[in-house]
């Protein structure tokens, strides 16, 4: 393998940054849950690549199906024409989809948040609904990196010097309660932070907001699940005012609650769904907006100077992401993933909250198999986790420092005598801080 002595001359994120630079992790292979470094060095991914290899790497069913789809066709575009396949995959993904029957190919999580907000937006229009331009999002809440989803997402680090690019986007409160430290699954305490979407009904008058977007389960934020009756309670405002609902699957997405999709875990009905990553294990881009036929109804009805809406992608259903997408749900169907999810849930959580006696956690949250350890801050934020992150990459774990909390969202497919490792591991060295 060739590593280039400049690694600062391929402009890729994070790896310009100075931790990078003083200590290149390079990883070249991966089989199941591990990886393995140009040296060798063997981790178990408990990141599960980026919240995104539910069914563990390298697949040979779905390594499979992107090679003999590769030597049968390899792109067509789908503007006026289109492929079995990609009809294939969306009838497979909507299938594991209640309530919601069409779905919009994009190429990642990002694309599918803005494709969303555009749906909401066109949708209102058709429906003479014009006014409705406010798009609600949340604090600490991440959308994707474009333009959209930066509008509505909530870290400040990733709107930087851009600040809100949508002239008409509001935010949220965050469900981040004092009250609810080391609970586990979903808190007690915050229902009524819901309540924050009314405020700015009153504020903008409900007529005035096209859509709300959040994440059921917090994820690049820190990982915090939704309290318990809060997302209930959003929807029963939306309703009130015929505001769209939609939830950012991104993450939760394929199985991670142990449902094929969140909403279904927390009995809350969207109207719409933005999803990607396991969609196809991560192999080829894809991501998706799935949809009622009510929504899209508004399109197919509406009077002829609104049009359809004129909205894809030169790779939307892409031949390579279709097929990886079938194989992917073929085996998470097979494997019993989701059901493994759901089995391994209860153990998880008690690997996670068994480390709240160590002096350096300060709070564990967890919910289906997602999870995050907050270490308490030395020095600056950020400074505790960047070392917790070396001292576990030392010890053959990836753990994902948001600030200074340890997110982990390992792949689907692990077994109880992965857990154990794993909270063996992360006792040893948080035990150490
Ligand atoms: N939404 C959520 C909830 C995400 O977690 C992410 C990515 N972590 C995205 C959107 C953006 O997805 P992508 O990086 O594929 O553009």
């Amino acid at each position: 393998v060739r590593v280039p002595n400049d690694l600062d001359s391929f402009w890729m994120p994070f790896t310009a940054s100075r931790a990078f630079q003083e200590n290149p992790r390079l990883i070249n292979k991966a089989d199941g849950v591990y990886y393995s470094t140009i040296d060798g060095k063997q981790l178990f991914d408990g990141t599960g690549g980026l919240w995104c290899c539910n069914a563990g790497h390298n697949h040979p069913r779905i390594v499979k199906a992107i090679q003999d789809q590769a030597a049968e066709l390899d792109f067509v575009h789908s503007f006026g024409q289109g492929h079995p396949i990609a009809f294939e995959a969306a009838a497979r993904v909507v299938d594991l989809a209640p309530g919601l029957d069409h779905v919009f190919f994009t190429n990642s999580g990002s694309e599918a948040v803005d494709t969303a907000l555009k749906i909401a937006l066109a949708y209102h229009m058709a429906n003479g609904e014009g006014e409705r331009r406010i798009l609600v999002g949340r604090e600490k809440a991440y959308h994707g990196i474009n333009f959209g989803g930066l509008s509505v997402g909530g870290i400040g680090a990733n709107k930087g010097q851009f600040g809100t690019l949508y002239p008409s986007a509001a935010h949220m409160r965050h469900t981040v309660l004092e009250e609810n430290r080391f609970s586990r699954g979903q808190p007690d305490h915050g229902a009524d932070l819901a309540d924050d979407l009314q405020r700015l009904c009153d504020l903008h008058g409900g007529h005035a907001i096209a859509a709300v977007i959040v994440e059921p389960v917090s994820g690049a934020g820190g990982v915090f699940p939704p309290p318990k009756g809060y997302l209930q309670r959003l929807r029963e405002i939306c309703d009130a005012h015929g505001i769209l609902l939609i939830f950012d699957e991104v993450i939760t997405g394929f199985g991670r609650m142990g449902t094929p999709f969140a909403y279904e875990a927390f009995g809350v009905q969207p109207d719409l769904v933005t999803c990607a990553k396991g969609m196809t294990n991560a192999t080829v881009p894809m991501g998706g907006v799935l949809t009622t036929s009510r929504v899209r109804e508004v399109f197919r009805k509406a009077p002829s100077k609104v049009p359809d809406l004129f909205h894809g992608y030169t790779y939307s259903g892409h031949p390579l992401a279709a097929a990886a997408c079938i194989a992917t749900l073929d085996v998470y169907r097979d494997d019993k993933v989701f059901e493994n999810a759901r089995d391994l849930a209860e153990p998880w959580a008690d690997m996670l909250h068994g480390l709240a006696d160590l002096d350096a956690v300060i709070d564990v949250r967890s919910c289906g198999i997602i999870g995050a350890v907050q270490l308490a801050q030395q020095g600056a934020v950020g400074d505790a986790g960047r070392a917790a992150h070396a001292a576990l990459w030392d010890e053959g774990l990836i753990a994902r420092p948001v600030g200074d909390a340890m997110c982990m969202s390992p792949p689907l497919v692990l077994t109880q005598e992965h857990i154990d490792e794993i909270g063996a591991t992360l006792r040893r060295v948080l035990g150490n801080g």
